[in-house]
């Protein structure tokens, strides 16, 4: 038999349900529901206790994400998904047939969000509580519902995908958690405080994910930062229409709410070492300073010419309000009518839609394999076609070519064919003879892959790392060669993602507590 009792556990997650399994425990605290659920992977409401025609939900219709007209969103930068209405999301969340336990999706999230049970929490029209559920797993709910790959991920398990389309679990975690915000605030739940001090170095998703766990255990984390303001790549290089500022800036407040210290304009490496910290106090130190620095077109002529960019530059000059632009990207931006994007992953299709959001009648991107080998995200591709942009497959710019004004005026490209795989099995591009053409283009943007910043291996003694930079630890703790200094995301991964940064800084946030308690 299924029961639903509604027990108010704690003021600051409100009230949560739990079903039938649990009842009888008598006292249920916060820890003896939340945590050896969580533990286990196990779902908050099994599907077992649950009396569903599966077979109706799977044959319900489908009703698609509203997205604002294309050639209106290019007109601005605004976000191009319409929010669900109450109404929307319960009835999306209503075709989750809840599979058996462990459910697909959940496996598939890289924070094992608890999606079938938050579905059955929408579905009957309790918004907070699936909130709460998301903000159990997850520092960053709000952002990864938007800028998740989903269809790589949670929707791409679902197992609707078969005769069906996918639960949009994305577009309902972001609904619940700004239902929750909008209606009843939000604050990080806080322990007494330990008197142990952690310092983090980057204040993107895997440094945020790291403060967060941090503050809940009582620790004081000071976040040092490079840039102005904190974010990492949610506010230096993920572009406005896909996660729109504002949304951040509230999140920060969360944060800053909960007695995280902020301190910007501060280069780990250059303006003070991880030896300074250890010696003004700190006990642990945790180093997510991303993967950043712009991949360049070595041995290309001309990618110096006035009108080349690169992607990051572009980006953070197109999109990032002044006042938060770092001083060496204080110069206005000047595009041309003609832009040719270099590159195949989601950087590009944020560039091309940038560009066209910033004025340019025509948008080409150029890359040298085919769509089947594109490494970025199909939803963004297709976001990018529908604003106008063009792709022009088996492309390889050789040359940047200079009007009479000495600025950029075409690119010269060889056409591609594919060859052999290489060692991971893509297929390698290889140059066909005498193919040279030219485009005709007055911006072109280098969006080609980052690679990390060696500074902080440089500047600090004991510490491994490898492949140009990147940090080496341990895959689960975080933990580095060097005693009291943890790190994650993508300074240890190279180029990955949002909530995979996030959920590495929540893990040595883990580690680093267990190592405070034996300090
Ligand atoms: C254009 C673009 C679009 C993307 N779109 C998506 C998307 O749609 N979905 C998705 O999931 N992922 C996306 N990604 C990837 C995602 O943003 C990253 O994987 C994620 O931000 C990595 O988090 P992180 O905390 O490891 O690093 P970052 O977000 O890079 O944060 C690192 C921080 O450390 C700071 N820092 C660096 N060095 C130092 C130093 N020495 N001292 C002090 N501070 C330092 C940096 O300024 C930065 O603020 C995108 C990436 C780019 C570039
Ligand atoms: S965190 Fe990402 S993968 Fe996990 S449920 Fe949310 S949108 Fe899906």
């Amino acid at each position: 038999m299924r029961r639903l009792v509604n027990v108010t556990i704690d003021a600051q997650l409100g009230d949560i349900y739990v079903c039938g399994l649990i009842l009888g425990l008598g006292i249920i605290t916060m820890k003896s529901v939340f945590a050896p659920a969580k533990e286990a992977g196990m779902q908050f409401i099994p599907s077992e206790t649950l009396e569903i025609d599966r077979k109706m939900r799977a044959n319900k219709p489908f009703y698609d994400l509203d997205l604002r007209p294309a050639d209106l969103r290019t007109c601005d930068f605004e976000d191009v998904v319409i929010e669900f209405s109450e109404e929307r999301a319960t009835v999306e969340a209503a075709r989750c047939i809840h599979c058996p336990d462990p459910a697909p999706c959940m496996l598939a999230c890289p924070t094992n969000n608890d999606i079938p049970s938050a579905m059955w929490l929408i579905e009957h029209g309790q918004f907070s509580e699936a909130a709460n559920l998301y903000h159990a797993h997850s520092s960053l709910p709000e952002i990864c519902g938007r800028v998740c790959p989903h269809e790589a991920l949670c929707q791409g398990s679902c197992v609707l995908n078969k005769h069906q389309t996918p639960v949009l679990c994305g577009a309902l975690e972001t609904f619940t958690v700004d239902y929750k915000r909008r209606h009843e605030g939000r604050a990080i739940p806080l322990a007494l405080p330990t008197g142990k001090r952690v310092a983090i170095i980057g204040a993107g998703p895997a440094g945020l994910g790291c403060a967060d766990q941090l503050v809940q255990c009582g620790h004081a984390v000071t976040i040092f930062e490079s840039k102005p303001a904190p974010g990492g790549l949610l506010v230096y290089g993920i572009p406005n229409f896909k996660l729109p500022k504002d949304v951040w800036m509230e999140k920060w407040q969360e944060f800053e709410n909960a007695g995280v210290k902020f301190v910007g304009n501060t280069y780990i490496g250059k303006d003070k070492t991880i030896d300074d910290l250890f010696e003004e106090g700190f006990d642990a130190v945790f180093i997510g300073v991303g993967s950043e620095i712009d991949a360049k077109m070595e041995d290309t002529p001309g990618t110096d010419l006035a009108g080349v960019y690169e992607a990051t530059d572009f980006l953070v000059r197109g999109n990032v309000d002044p006042s938060l632009l770092p001083a060496s990207s204080y110069k206005p931006l000047e595009i041309g009518k003609r832009v040719a994007v270099i590159g195949g992953g989601d950087t590009a299709s944020d560039c091309l839609r940038t560009a066209l959001r910033l004025g340019a009648d025509e948008v080409t991107c150029l890359y040298r394999r085919t769509e089947k080998e594109m490494p970025g995200g199909k939803k963004d591709r297709k976001f990018a076609r529908d604003e106008g942009a063009k792709y022009r497959f088996l492309t390889q710019p050789v040359k940047f070519i200079a009007g009479a004004d000495g600025k950029l005026a075409a690119v010269e490209c060889i056409e591609m064919k594919l060859g052999e795989p290489d060692a991971k099995g893509r297929r390698k591009p290889v140059p066909v003879q005498d193919s040279n053409f030219s485009v005709a283009c007055d911006t072109a943007v280098l969006a080609l892959g980052y690679w990390p910043d060696p500074i902080i291996g440089k500047t600090t003694p004991g510490l491994e790392t490898h492949d140009w930079g990147l940090i080496t630890a341990d895959k689960r703790s975080g933990a580095t060669s060097r005693p009291g200094v943890f790190s994650g995301g993508d300074c240890v991964t190279g180029p990955d993602l949002v909530v995979t940064a996030m959920v590495a800084g929540r893990k040595a946030a883990s580690a680093i507590h267990e190592y405070l308690k034996n300090k």
